[in-house]
């Protein structure tokens, strides 16, 4: 039986529930009145204390997936880009993965880093490693890292996450560090969810893969990751063990997105329902080649249209929500996409194990590549293009620092303090971007785009500050934020 607050991965991500939830929206797909009242719902309303979205339940939000009135379908879009404006403005913030391991025991058929493949080299970095591939990113300029890594438990175990984790903070190259690491490990115990928060990490992301169990067992043949329960019920395990930033996601590709789209949104209701806090963000996979997986293989792939869709109507759905998009995208679905309601981007990404250190922006290893990257463009390429296309490029990393995670930065959206917050924090890391490693192309597009922006703090007292702060930067201080 359907239960928000059950800890029971099958009743709260319940079949029946979905199945009817599908139906219902299936029956209402060309309702224009509900559908009318569903975006009335979703629109956001000025109060008292700032502009406020109330969201959409999953049934809702699947109504409007399934709208089949191009006209409505417009306005969708339209509420999408004015909720994103909302709550995100025009900034797009900067992260890399970090490859640690592709040693893993499971048998993830979509994935080339799975038990059987016996052509893949196996690698894991060394401490030494480690070090080298976070000077190489913080001299591209990044702040932010999502480090990944495959199951094993002899050659990943927890211990070897944390010994990563602490060497990747411990590096200050010139003016470079890292910030934030958020982490994208398998599945693990409350114990070990517990000595991640402990080492300091940011968002805890796990992608679901497959919210279809039977599916879900199929592809995840044998291994740790078979067990389905286990696997849709580690968020829950992760807010136990002090994470209040858990990041879901799903591949789309592997079931029905219809299906997969009712299931996400039903696991943000659940964190919510349970911890009292939604997920932090949302990232939106979809299936790449790899060395030993063709995706013409799975046959619920989707189309650039679709995948659009499905963003604008997570955004409406979870306005809080940050939402991620990673180089498995080209930059032309990438730029479709975040007028939709993405807020997160990875630059100059390596999907391999070592990918970094040694190489040139041009040159990548394929060896140990865990999908093929679309957008192959550096990190300063990618700011530049952000810059071109109205968007900020931020490398702010303020609000975990500062403690604002889970509903504490949830009340900050509320509150639409963003724009005082959030706002000069994006300038400010991009200054240091500018300062330390853009191009001299780069350096004056953004110059110029801080130089318009920076007047939209509304509170004069912050507005003195960042401007103060920006010269500062340019002096050769670093490291603000409010
Ligand atoms: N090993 C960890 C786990 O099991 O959750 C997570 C790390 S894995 C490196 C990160 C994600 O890459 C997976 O959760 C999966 O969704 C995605 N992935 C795997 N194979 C892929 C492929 N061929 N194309 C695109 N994404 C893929």
């Amino acid at each position: 039986m359907y239960d928000v607050r059950s800890l029971k991965a099958e009743e709260f991500i319940n079949d029946e529930e979905i199945l009817d939830t599908l139906a219902y929206a299936e029956a209402n797909k060309n309702n224009r009145e509900l559908i009318e009242e569903i975006l009335e719902k979703a629109a956001p309303k000025k109060t008292g204390k700032g502009v406020e979205c109330a969201g959409l339940s999953h049934r809702e939000a699947s109504v409007l997936l399934a709208c089949d009135i191009p006209e409505l379908n417009e306005k969708m879009y339209s509420l999408a880009r004015e909720i994103k404006e909302a709550f995100y403005g025009n900034r797009i913030v900067m992260f890399a993965p970090l490859y640690l391991s592709n040693y893993c025991v499971n048998q993830c058929v979509y994935c080339p880093y799975h038990i059987q493949n016996k052509e893949i080299p196996r690698k894991k970095l060394t401490q030494e490693e480690v070090r080298n591939e976070v000077i190489a990113l913080q001299d591209m300029g990044h702040k932010r890292l999502a480090i990944e890594s495959g199951e094993d438990p002899v050659n990943n175990p927890i211990e070897y996450i944390l010994e990563c984790i602490k060497t990747i903070y411990s590096i200050k190259h010139k003016n470079g560090e890292i910030r934030r690491v958020n982490v994208n490990i398998a599945a693990t115990t409350v114990e070990n969810y517990r000595k991640l928060h402990d080492a300091g990490i940011g968002t805890y992301i796990l992608f679901q893969e497959t919210y279809h169990k039977e599916s879900y067992e199929k592809l995840h043949p044998a291994g740790p990751k078979h067990n389905y329960a286990y696997h849709t019920e580690a968020m829950d395990r992760a807010m136990e063990g002090g994470i209040d930033d858990v990041g879901l996601g799903v591949l789309f590709g592997l079931d029905k997105y219809k299906y997969e789209f009712a299931g996400l949104l039903m696991h943000a209701e659940h964190l919510e329902a349970v911890h009292g806090v939604g997920p932090h963000t949302i990232s939106v996979p979809r299936i790449k080649r790899a060395a030993d997986i063709d995706p013409n293989v799975f046959d619920n792939s989707i189309d650039d249209d679709i995948f659009a869709k499905i963003i604008a109507c997570i955004r409406i759905a979870v306005p809080y929500t940050g939402m991620i998009i990673s180089t498995r995208e080209n930059e032309e679905c990438r730029d479709r996409v975040l007028g939709l309601g993405v807020s997160q981007i990875s630059g100059g990404s390596r999907t391999s194990v070592g990918g970094y250190a040694g190489y040139s922006a041009e040159e990548r290893p394929h060896d140990t590549e865990q999908f093929d990257v679309s957008d192959q463009r550096s990190l300063d390429e990618v700011v530049k293009w952000l810059i071109d296309t109205g968007h900020i490029p931020s490398f702010c990393t303020a609000c975990y620092r500062e403690g604002r995670t889970g509903d504490r930065f949830m009340s900050l959206c509320k509150v639409g303090q963003i724009q005082n917050c959030c706002h000069p924090n994006a300038l400010m890391t991009l200054q240091e971007f500018l300062e330390d490693y853009a191009s001299p192309e780069t350096k004056a597009a953004g110059e110029a785009l801080i130089a318009r922006e920076i007047n939209k703090v509304t509170n004069p007292k912050v507005l003195e500050r960042a401007i103060q702060n920006l010269k500062d930067i340019k002096n050769g201080k670093r490291d603000f934020r409010f």
